[in-house]
């Protein structure tokens, strides 16, 4: 295809060619990325990505596709480039929130789609088809892609050409150039010259090594470092790699076979793999080779591999649980060799370090690192992408699927092989590359951000609900149980329990600030957050009550101790009635400032649910306004005292800790 100018015979201009990548840029995981032209949105991909450190109880990442839910009559299809996580994982969860016609992917990419699918649900949604090396399929009204096939750590992999009515596109997908791939299907290099000699508008490539100089070694070149290792080991063999890294785990199996051992399989991922895997004849090896894990026990340790999920220390998967002496099958003995044939993602080094010492302070031999020759990786390096650059000749380059630096690092190459800075953009999640046969640029930016899913994979952990985890995790917790009887006075003293809670502070001292904010909160709120006052059975806002003593007793523990634990407030409501209780202070002043309503109980506000220091929190805002009216009357400027919270104050001295108990027990009582 030439491309001549933008205009059509008529001489208007035809619009640009729009790609959207909601995921995979300044990250390695999650790679969506939208083709938009005229009235067609295509996909390509569409991934997860893990969690990192601080996203307690989070399972997956998904990018926001707010974009997508907008637009999706405009959705034709998608196109799947291989079967990796960061590229399939997200599909079964979109198709639950906007509606994919058709998905054009490789066999064994859909094989392992079909079964994410069925779990979620979806298999009436959208149409599978499959596709071969060098088919060509329409989507929607502008686009043809072609498959090329490529070469990567996953079998069945390809690099697109889309071509659209502005120039075709190359999108690499993940890859390297391994000429001597385990499964025969070499890279068709040919198909990719064919469209560099026709003219590429722009290539779009996997910068994953941009970092890295020279060729990415060939898959097979761990085969012979591996069998050495397992043919020396004297004791049972343990390996642990990614499920779907099919031809590390084809090279395994021949390896058991050569050196006369068992296959005992742990980890889910690693079971069903393997069997879609050798269902579609990517991986061929005897039914005897394998053994259930439960009878491998039986065999001499000489005669056995278990190959397993964990390489990447995932705290879940088998290996993890077994260097924990978790496992119910499998532990670990002194003559074990275990082999991490597998890098560490970036983010997972600790968890993987932290694997191999346990593993090791249990006497095995663990074999892992750059050093041993037991891994390679499945995407090229500079030199491999240089290659990439000289059979395509792009006009304008995009690197993607890395973080900043590798996308940088891939720029350089770009103009170390003579294209123009100026051709050259490097972009983030959410950004538009504009395309015309003369131009590119950058658009508006669309939405783009974070989704977070928990383990059933349908619930969304949204940002409060990972603040309040965070907090957790770095601050503790205290819950606080107060007695209130519904005309105000409190019944019991507080109760409170401190988890995690990094302090100087005793419960006994916690209980009195409690007891302080809660005759703090009667005495200047209750008017607020209790309606119908007058009546028999006043209508007190509980929870109110309850944000109101959180809000204070944080502000307080922020001020005193610099924590910040997340505070949990109860309130057992008492009947009206109920003797106050007398009340607990000590000899020490409360330090807590002013400005503070003064008055009876009844009597003065000090504003109208302002806070403490004048700030309004966000969680008071609504009683702020519910308070307004009742505060206009009786406002009073920010008086000067400082009333003691407690509204009974009593001198009595700090209860010793048998009465502690007692009281424990009372409140108890109270809540049962
Ligand atoms: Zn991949
Ligand atoms: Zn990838």
């Amino acid at each position: 295809m030439t491309h001549s100018n933008g205009a059509n015979p008529s001489g208007i201009k035809k619009p640009a060619l729009r790609v959207i990548p909601l995921g995979g840029l300044h990250e390695i995981g999650k790679n969506t990325c939208v083709f938009e032209y005229g009235d067609d949105i295509m996909l390509v991909d569409a991934g997860l990505a893990f969690p990192s450190d601080g996203m307690h109880g989070v399972n997956v990442v998904m990018p926001d596709t707010s974009y997508l839910k907008e637009n999706q009559k405009r959705i034709r299809g998608m196109i799947v480039t291989h079967g990796h996580e960061d590229h399939i994982g997200g599909i079964a969860h979109h198709l639950k929130n906007f509606n994919i016609p058709v998905i054009h992917g490789p066999r064994l990419a859909l094989a392992m789609l079909t079964g994410k699918m069925e779990e979620a649900g979806v298999m009436d949604r959208t149409i599978l088809q499959t596709v071969a090396p060098r088919d060509v399929v329409k989507v929607g009204q502008h686009f043809s892609v072609e498959f090329i096939r490529n070469t990567h750590s996953m079998a069945d992999s390809f690099s697109l050409a889309i071509t659209s009515p502005v120039g075709t596109v190359i999108f690499t997908g993940d890859f390297k150039f391994d000429h001597t791939p385990v499964d025969g299907e070499t890279f068709d290099m040919a198909r990719l010259a064919h469209y560099g000699d026709q003219g590429v508008l722009c290539l779009f490539s996997d910068s994953t090594n941009a970092e890295v100089p020279g060729f990415c070694p060939p898959e097979r070149s761990v085969f012979p470092c591996l069998d050495r290792h397992i043919s020396q080991a004297e004791g049972r063999v343990i390996i642990t790699t990614f499920a779907s890294s099919i031809h590390r785990v084809s090279m395994i199996l021949e390896l058991a076979l050569k050196n006369g051992r068992k296959v005992g399989l742990l980890g889910r991922s690693m079971l069903n793999v393997i069997a879609k895997a050798r269902e579609l004849g990517y991986m061929r090896a005897p039914d005897d080779l394998f053994v259930p894990i439960k009878q491998i026990r039986d065999l001499p340790d000489r005669e056995t591999l278990l190959l397993m999920t964990g390489s990447q220390g995932e705290p879940l998967a088998a290996l993890s649980r077994i260097s924990r002496g978790e496992h119910p099958q499998v532990q670990v003995k002194s003559t074990d060799t275990i082999i991490f044939s597998a890098s560490p993602i970036p983010g997972n080094t600790i968890s993987v370090v932290n694997t191999i010492d346990r593993l090791m302070m249990q006497g095995a031999k663990v074999v892992y690192g750059k050093g041993e020759g037991i891994h390679v990786s499945g995407h090229g390096f500079q030199e491999d992408q240089k290659l990439m650059l000289a059979l395509t000749k792009p006009k304008y380059f995009v690197p993607v699927h890395g973080e900043h630096r590798m996308l940088v690092a891939h720029s350089k190459t770009a103009q170390s092989m003579g294209i123009p800075a100026d051709n050259i953009l490097i972009i983030d999640n959410g950004d538009v590359v504009q395309l015309s046969p003369d131009s590119i640029s950058k658009g508006d930016p669309v939405k783009a951000g974070i989704e977070l899913l928990d383990a059933s994979r349908n619930g969304i952990v949204d940002a409060r609900v990972l603040k309040e985890r965070q907090q957790l995790a770095e601050d503790g917790v205290i819950t606080l149980l107060a007695v209130i009887s519904t005309d105000g006075v409190m019944a019991a003293p507080p109760r409170v329990n401190i988890r995690g809670v990094v302090t100087t502070a005793d419960a006994r001292k916690l209980s009195m600030w409690a007891e302080r904010e809660i005759g703090w909160v009667l005495e200047n709120r209750w008017n607020q957050l209790c309606r119908n006052t007058g009546g028999k059975a006043p209508d007190v806002d509980w929870v109110g009550v309850q944000r109101e003593v959180e809000v204070g007793l944080q502000r307080r523990l922020r001020r005193e101790l610099q924590v910040e634990p997340l505070i949990i407030c109860l309130v057992q409501p008492a009947p009206a009635g109920t003797p106050a209780y007398k009340g607990r202070a000590d000899a020490e002043p409360d330090s807590r400032p002013a400005p503070r309503g003064r008055g009876g109980r009844d009597g003065g506000r000090d504003g109208g649910g302002r806070g403490r220091d004048g700030s309004v929190p966000a969680p008071q805002r609504q009683l702020a306004t519910v308070g307004a009216a009742a505060a206009a009357a009786t406002a009073t400027p920010a008086a000067a005292a400082t009333t003691v919270a407690v509204k009974t104050p009593a001198p009595a001295e700090l209860e010793p800790e048998p009465a502690g108990r007692t009281r424990r027990r009372r409140s108890a009582a109270a809540v049962g």
